[in-house]
């Protein structure tokens, strides 16, 4: 599968906000967007005024890097979030949210979205009972996401076992059995993410 290979603190400092990418370190003082956030390269600073075209497009690329997601896949979530009742951009990330890579991030499983990812494909998860390696599976209100029970001593999880973990409201979380519920659909408001999703609409809608 092809994936990115750029530096990942590069990415947070291309777009500009921090994607939380890196787990644990994003929240020090060790964050290059804290240490340094400005554009990589030679000329970190443009003068220029970014064009219409260029603000629709880095707000795309933000989403999209924030998920992980290549440009294929992030245009099928679009498409999929048109053809939906309601909200395009909305819609678009509430798909997003509902990735099972997601929700064990959301629900401290592990500590950035990649690191999910790989969990997820390596095998540690069920879904209603039955195992699920496919990141991109969309969870549905009702589903109860647990770690498998042949993979609940594994060092990473055992610490989630004694940390408090804020999951957002659309999820439920049993840190006891490492079991979480999909309580709701998540909805605009759920989703902490500082973006103007019409402006990726916009983009794509040209
Ligand atoms: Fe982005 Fe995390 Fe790197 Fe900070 S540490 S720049 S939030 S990936």
């Amino acid at each position: 599968m092809a994936k990115y290979t750029e530096a990942d603190c590069r990415l947070c400092r291309r777009e500009g906000a921090k994607l939380f990418l890196k787990g644990e370190r994003c929240l020090t003082k060790k964050c290059a967007m804290e240490r340094r956030p400005v554009n990589p390269g030679v000329h970190p600073v443009s003068r220029k005024k970014p064009s219409e075209y260029q603000t629709q497009l880095r707000e795309k690329q933000k989403v999209k890097r924030a998920y992980g997601l290549l440009e294929k896949q992030f245009r099928g979530y679009y498409e999929e979030a048109e053809r939906m009742k309601g909200i395009t951009g909305e819609n678009m990330l509430s798909l997003l949210e509902r990735r099972l890579d997601n929700v064990v991030y959301r629900l401290g499983l592990g500590s950035s979205r990649a690191q999910c990812r790989q969990l997820v494909n390596h095998g540690h998860f069920c879904v209603n009972g039955k195992a699920v390696n496919i990141p991109s599976f969309e969870v549905k209100v009702g589903d109860v996401i647990s770690v498998k029970e042949n993979k609940q001593k594994k060092g990473s999880f055992a610490s989630v076992r004694e940390s408090k973990v804020v999951v957002p409201k659309w999820l439920e979380f049993d840190s006891a059995n490492l079991t979480g519920k999909v309580k709701n659909l998540p909805t605009r408001e759920d989703i902490d993410l500082n973006i103007e999703e019409h402006l990726i609409v916009e983009l794509y809608s040209k």
